[in-house]
């Protein structure tokens, strides 16, 4: 008999011991194998983590080399704007440096044409000016910084300077008006002959802001030493226009152009005979500026 013979006892020793020596073989070498899956997710999140580390020291690092970043905390456009967005056969009338005598005239214009179009302002004291200000945007114009001194070469000595110059136009407009700026432009140009060494910190510094340059393409020429007559300024615009599939019409609003205001009527009449549409620039459009010297 098989059960309880000796032959029985020793086969089931040798059962028990297989087992005894297999089991926990197993478990160790699942355990083995448990622990190197365990090491290699360990060392990749420790990989993950030094290149965030490494990321966020370049970040710091590159605040200690530029100051200038946590100027005016408040000095930021409220969204990210992707500024992308082209139009064909839209011209954009632009007038820097008011408000000023003539913004009144130039805004009636633009009610009587029923065109909207965009104030490049500077920094007022007057009340009338800031009045100005305010219609311009009632009327459903665009605002945009021009500074506030539009002193070349103060605003143009570091971006520090620029900063300090823009930060109070951003606020004045903001108080007065109830918008915040986000499109401004610099005076004299993006590329200028006062702002070659730092004009691409100061862009990239404005950008980062979230702020969006527009210079132009079309010049009306009416800032020129010498007198011209508004028949004159339409012409520039409109000999310029022609070459053009969107545009950027600079022009002026300040006490002395008078010609200036005397010629908006007759530009936005031939612009829209040559099938263009007139407009106000907004954040979302691509804006036209000088390409870069290098
Ligand atoms: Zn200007």
């Amino acid at each position: 008999m098989y059960f309880g013979s000796v032959r029985f006892f020793k086969n089931l020793i040798l059962i028990a011991v297989v087992i005894l020596i297999a089991v926990p073989t197993a478990f160790s070498f699942s355990f083995y194998f448990d622990i190197k899956e365990q090491k290699a997710t360990i060392a990749s999140l420790q990989e993950q983590l030094a290149e965030r580390e490494k990321l966020a020291e370049m970040f710091t690092k590159n605040e200690e080399d530029l100051p200038y970043q946590s100027l005016y905390p408040d000095f930021y456009a409220p969204e990210g704007y992707h500024a992308s967005l082209i139009k064909d056969d839209v011209i954009y009338l632009t007038f820097d440096d008011g408000p000023s005598a003539n913004t009144d005239r130039i805004l009636d214009v633009l009610k009587q044409e029923e065109v909207k179009a965009t104030f490049f302002v500077t920094g007022r004291t007057n009340t009338t000016d800031l009045e100005r200000m305010k219609r311009i945007v009632a009327e459903g114009h665009t605002i945009g910084m021009h500074s506030y001194s539009h002193n070349y070469t103060k605003i143009y000595s570091s971006v520090e300077a620029f900063l300090d110059d823009m930060y109070p136009i951003f606020m004045q407009i903001k108080e007065t008006t109830g918008e915040t700026p986000v499109i401004f432009r610099f005076p004299g140009g993006s590329i200028n002959a006062y702002n070659g060494d730092i004009y691409q910190e100061i862009i990239a510094e404005m950008m980062r802001r979230g702020f969006v340059p527009w210079d132009w393409n079309i010049s009306a020429q009416d800032a020129t030493a010498k007198k011209v007559t508004s028949a004159q300024i339409t012409a520039n615009v409109t000999a310029r226009a022609a070459k053009v599939n969107r545009g950027v019409v600079l022009m002026h609003d300040s006490a002395a152009k008078t010609a200036t205001a005397s010629a908006v009527k007759n530009i936005i009449r031939e612009l829209k005979n040559k099938g263009f549409t007139l407009d106000k620039i907004t954040p979302e459009l691509k804006p036209i500026v000088f390409p870069y010297k290098d």
